[in-house]
């Protein structure tokens, strides 16, 4: 069954699919304007593109394609009849405003494809092992370097160069490169600062392979570190390992969630670990399934999704641990082969 087919048979009324991503995820075409009207029941899609694409689209197997103008939605509005669903998450109101004025009945939805898109083929499960191993062999060659004496900036700079090298295609998301009173902030911007000694050093990299997304972070210590910032090593890594070795398919992200969020609060620091435990990862690096204690998701055998508990400090440092891994029936496959044990780099 295509993954168009798949889509059609959860659908109860027409999908207006105008999430970039979703139309590329459904037919493999990949335009800056385009919306896929998908029937249900195997009744069929249309593609709408504009010129520039029109090429593109017309060699799209198992769609209709229709050429509009730039401005796509007033002239699809005019065409739809009874009840469309509309993805309501990524339609700007002004389109849907246009998209309104015809004749349909537009019901708005969310996550009819995400939920779909969530669940990964083994063919997306070996691109996104690529992924996390190029981003794997691109941060090992960085910890053979110097880091102590350069800038945050400069390092994340140079991680994308080896990053490169090692085949990747593109960075998923702008590198994080925090150390010191820096990694206190989950998703800090790298900066001027030079790395120091006896310190922690957080870097969240990613890259992206044939379309897919890596999303991976290590704590490096540079030396001699002081007891507080040790511990809060050894307490995130403890219940990152407990989340790898306990999530399993048929769980919620709610419980999922909780394999880590437990031991790190026993320990006293609960309030220092202020986000969800992990986020589904495809064709974007964020996409279903949550892992959270606010989730509605249960998670199914084929999530790809990562395992990141965080300890953050104010003022004094943070760690994060992170790694990429596939939901099996009866555990998780993790991707990311980085050690996980503390690093000491130079
Ligand atoms: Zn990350
Ligand atoms: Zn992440």
């Amino acid at each position: 069954m295509t993954r168009l087919e798949a889509l059609s048979e959860r659908l109860e009324a027409p999908l207006l699919v105008t999430n970039l991503t979703n139309v590329f995820y459904l037919t493999g075409f990949e335009s800056s304007n385009a919306a896929l009207l998908v029937q249900p029941n195997g009744g069929g899609a249309t593609l709408y593109t504009d010129f520039r694409y029109a090429e593109s689209a017309r060699a799209v197997p198992g769609v209709e394609a229709q050429i509009t103008k730039r401005a796509m939605m007033a002239e699809i509005g005019s065409k739809l009849k009874g009840r469309v669903q509309f993805e309501a998450d990524v339609l700007p109101y002004l389109e849907w405003e246009r998209l309104n004025g015809g004749g349909a009945k537009l019901v708005a939805t969310h996550g009819l494809v995400d939920d779909v898109r969530a669940v990964k083929d083994e063919e997306e499960v070996a691109k996104l092992q690529r992924a996390a191993s190029i981003a794997d062999r691109g941060l090992e060659a960085l910890t053979a370097e110097t880091w102590v004496g350069r800038s945050e900036r400069e390092i994340a700079w140079r991680l994308r160069e080896l990053l490169h090298a090692h085949g990747a295609d593109g960075l998923a998301f702008e590198s994080v490169v925090a150390s010191g009173a820096n990694g206190a902030l989950p998703h800090a911007d790298p900066t001027d600062q030079i790395v120091g000694r006896g310190t922690l050093v957080t870097i969240d990299w990613g890259v992206r392979v044939d379309g897919y997304c890596s999303d991976c972070t290590r704590t490096f210590s540079t030396g001699g570190l002081p007891d507080r910032l040790r511990r809060i090593y050894d307490i995130c890594l403890e219940a990152q390992l407990r989340a790898v070795a306990g999530i399993k398919a048929g769980m919620t992200g709610v419980e999922a969630d909780a394999l880590a969020r437990e031991p790190i609060t026993d320990a006293g620091f609960g309030a220092e670990f202020g986000h969800g435990l992990g986020h589904g990862i495809g064709l974007a690096v964020h996409e279903a399934p949550r892992l959270s204690t606010e989730s509605t998701d249960t998670l199914e055998t084929g999530h790809c999704v990562t395992i990141e508990p965080g300890i953050y400090v104010s003022g004094v440092g943070g760690v994060r641990i992170e790694d990429l891994a596939v939901v099996r029936d009866d555990g998780v496959q993790v991707l990311t082969s980085f050690p996980k044990e503390l690093i000491e780099v130079r």
